[in-house]
């Protein structure tokens, strides 16, 4: 390949699907290679999450993650009606355990308002029972739009439209370096050069490497967090009907171990976040040495460790030991039988981390000279992925122009 073509998107995750589907159905004139190095779509991220169709309750008002869930949701329960695909709303419960969840509860229920995520009710330690009888807690915010989907078909689908349209998806093919130059940006690959007009950049666990490969030098790191979870069988399968949240801690942009039931009829608890000691390490032995020592002798990481250091042990606690884990469920479901929690799968985030050690908590979209790269897309981009796609594709385009 070696054809000028006008745009080049580094991975075909969600976020890098719906840019393309974007770009197309906004000037569907234009071409374009998407660089995947794997044998398929969606193999990381976006087909290793808990398949969550976010309401957006969580996120501060006029944030990137507020704005693009609550259109993402809409765009994306379009895209899975006209097309067939699957989809349930069972809702979601999110549970206070204790009076500072409570007032945290309040905190959330504002947000949702703010964020106009419809339906949301206040409940008391009855109305908890009401929706989910074998839920305990002082308070809960009950949102019974929040849906469950299949991201891993939702991109194969877009792929497969994408395919139609004209578009070459590369699977197998991965991206080594980029150079900007006067017209366009000149692109090196395992297999081959292409020079294009444009780079989008949405690799995901490696897009702070697709960066400074491309000439850029943002200000982040991306780290990677795994998340394990266990299945619940036997009677504790059946004990609740819908998700179940914890209130999440607001120093962290994670969600909490969490109930969630999936589309196959299983119910899920999960996921924990423990900094993996590799980009893909799904299992616990995965390590990559070199990885390792760039992360563990950079200023950024003992920053980092710092300010996190007590949680990260708490999260690592719980990855080791099962009654740990465990012990996160059995707070806000009492009932639920430890042995019927079997170790199922694992997904890793990437979650960037600031020059300064900071959890990144919002999107982060850098845009350059011939080149835009989404640098910071954890949950719910999965949720926000089409509303990222028409943001991304915007700036494009007038980059195009
Ligand atoms: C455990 C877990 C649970 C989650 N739960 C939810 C949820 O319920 N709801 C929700 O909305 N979000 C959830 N998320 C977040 C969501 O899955 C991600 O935010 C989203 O999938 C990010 O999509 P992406 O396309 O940016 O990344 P990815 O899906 O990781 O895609 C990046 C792609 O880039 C490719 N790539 C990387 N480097 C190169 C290279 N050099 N050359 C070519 N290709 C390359 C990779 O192979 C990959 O396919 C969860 C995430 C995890 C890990």
């Amino acid at each position: 390949m070696n054809d000028r073509t006008d745009v080049v998107v580094v991975g075909a995750g969600i976020v890098g699907l719906a840019t393309a589907r974007a770009i197309v159905a906004a000037r569907p004139t234009t071409r374009m290679v998407i660089l995947e190095k794997e044998r398929g779509v969606a193999r990381h991220q976006s087909g290793r999450n808990s398949g969550v169709l976010h309401t957006g309750a969580f996120y501060p008002p006029g944030s990137l993650k507020a704005r693009f869930c609550s259109r993402g949701r809409s765009m994306l329960l379009d895209f899975v009606g006209q097309q067939g695909l699957p989809v349930e709303t069972p809702g979601k419960l999110v549970v206070a355990a204790t009076a500072q969840d409570c007032e945290r509860l309040d905190e959330i229920g504002r947000r949702a308002q703010a964020n106009n995520v419809p339906q949301v009710e206040r409940l008391d330690a009855n109305g908890l029972r009401r929706i989910e009888p074998n839920v305990r807690g002082m308070a809960g915010l009950w949102l019974p739009t929040a849906a469950i989907v299949d991201f891993n078909a939702i991109a194969g689908r877009i792929a497969e439209d994408l395919s139609h349209e004209g578009v070459e998806v590369r699977l197998g093919c991965s991206f080594e370096e980029a150079r900007a130059s006067a017209d366009g940006v000149h692109v090196r690959f395992d297999a081959g050069v292409t020079d294009a007009r444009f780079l989008v950049n949405c690799a995901g666990l490696f897009s702070d490497q697709v960066a400074w490969a491309s000439g850029s030098r943002p200000p982040l790191r991306i780290l990677p967090f795994r998340g394990e979870y266990v299945r619940l069988g036997g009677r504790s399968r059946d004990l609740v009907r819908g998700m179940v949240y914890p209130v999440p801690d607001p120093r962290l942009p994670f969600l909490g171990i969490h109930l969630t039931p999936r589309l196959d009829g299983t119910m899920e608890a999960g996921p924990n976040a423990v900094l993996a000691l590799a980009r893909e390490g799904y299992r616990r032995g995965d390590v990559d040495l070199r990885e390792v020592a760039t992360t563990v002798g950079s200023l950024r990481f003992l920053r980092f460790l710092r300010r996190y250091g007590a949680v990260g042990i708490r999260e690592l606690r719980r990855s080791l030991s099962a009654a740990e884990f465990a012990r996160a469920i059995l707070r806000v479901v009492p009932e639920v039988d430890p042995a019927d929690l079997t170790p199922s799968r694992s997904g890793v985030r990437a979650q960037a981390v600031s020059d300064r050690g900071q959890l990144v908590d919002d999107f982060v979209l850098l845009e350059e000279r011939r080149a835009l790269h989404v640098l910071n897309a954890p949950s719910p981009a999965a949720s926000s992925s089409f509303a990222i796609g028409e943001a991304v594709a915007e700036r494009v385009l007038a980059g195009l122009s």
